[in-house]
């Protein structure tokens, strides 16, 4: 037995690596082994899901954003972005909408916008849950303080995502402006956990100077904050960004790491992008089978989706909600899965409770 594969029984088994291990499973893997680590991901994600995926409804409400993220096609120095926000008349629709087609969790996500105070978030959440008690809100709106996203979290908000894009201060200071640090992100998320949120962080793959040393720093980093989800997609470059001419994150790196995070934290709940469905067209279901139990295709009017650029060529911009839904559905039943009308929330396993 290789040693790589000897890593992938022992990750199986303990549910996390040392650094070295970790280290030593991303420089040795074989394509062949690659294979084994996706079906044991896959069988976990099964046991745990059974053939259900889980769905969020995805209402991108807001592209204008103070913070200048080098990666981002959203970020605040580009002056090309055609900005623009919903109302929250827009947003009730897009929830109908949604509601109508079995979504029974809203993700609200945007740039940080400035004119939106805390009471009008609250006033957002609170008028959603009166309208659709039955369903969950997540939040992805940045970096707050906890007094709001204590008051977010009263309102009816149940889930926040945070991804902390990168655990490596070096590296995350070669991603965004210095005013930006990792020590804000991950208090955030502590924040969060604090609260009760049920919270998802994560990182982009092949995001520029990661390396695999910093991609373990990243493993750990999740495995010590133990998040109910965790997202992970390609990085893509956007033309507008100081990043246009680097290199995207390859299709077989994020599927690895969506098998080991799968290992990692069992019944973590994990989404194949829409960044992966944009880097291969079969990439959303290539994740579904290394290990990801959710979708979450696009609420937005389709009159704003090409203006939520984060990167180029992102899919599905021009299909109405029910055209994305239903391709989604097909696609997921053609590999044997299908979506649940269901919340979706996190589920403890016994020994957590
Ligand atoms: N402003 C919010 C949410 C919007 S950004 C926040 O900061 O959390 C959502 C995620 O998109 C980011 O966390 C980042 O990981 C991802 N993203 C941004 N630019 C990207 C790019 N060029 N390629 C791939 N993913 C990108």
């Amino acid at each position: 037995m290789t040693i790589a594969r000897h890593l992938i029984d022992e990750l199986e088994l303990q549910q996390t690596l040392t650094k070295e291990q970790f280290l030593t499973l991303l420089q040795e893997i074989t394509p062949e082994e690659r294979e084994v680590i996706r079906e044991k991901a896959c069988a976990t994600a099964k046991k745990h899901f059974g053939n259900q995926i889980y769905t969020r409804g995805l209402i991108e409400f807001s592209n204008y954003c103070k913070q200048d993220c080098y990666y981002c096609g959203i970020r605040r120095s580009n002056k090309d972005a055609l900005r623009y926000r919903l109302t929250k008349e827009d947003i009730l629709h897009c929830c109908k909408i949604g509601y109508d087609l079995g979504f029974r969790t809203y993700v609200l996500q945007g740039g940080e916008d400035g004119i939106y105070s805390d009471d009008d978030i609250v006033d957002l959440v609170s008028s959603i849950k009166a309208q659709f008690p039955d369903c969950a809100i997540t939040l992805s709106i940045g970096e707050k303080s906890y007094e709001s996203y204590a008051k977010y979290y009263q309102a009816g908000a149940d889930r926040y995502l945070l991804r902390h894009e990168t655990a490596n201060d070096e590296h995350y200071a070669k991603l965004h402006p210095a005013k930006q640090t990792l020590k804000n992100r991950k208090q955030c998320l502590w924040d969060l956990k604090d609260i009760g949120y049920q919270v998802g962080t994560g990182f982009m793959v092949g995001s520029p100077y990661q390396t695999l040393e910093t991609i373990v720093e990243d493993l750990l980093f999740i495995k010590e904050l133990s998040p109910q989800m965790i997202g992970i997609g390609p990085f893509i470059p956007h033309h507008d960004t100081p990043f246009a001419t680097e290199t995207g994150g390859t299709l077989e790196q994020t599927l690895l790491l969506i098998s080991i995070l799968r290992l990692l934290i069992p019944n973590a709940l994990i989404p194949a992008t829409t960044a992966l469905g944009t880097i291969d067209p079969k990439g959303r279901e290539q994740g579904i089978l290394a290990g990801a139990n959710v979708v979450m295709p696009n609420l937005s009017p389709v009159t704003v989706r090409k203006k939520y650029s984060l990167y180029d060529n992102k899919i599905c911009t021009g299909d109405e909600a029910a055209e994305c839904k239903s391709c989604l559905s097909q696609r997921m039943k053609r590999i044997g899965y299908e979506l649940a009308v269901d919340r979706g929330d996190f589920k403890p396993l016994l020994t957590e409770i």
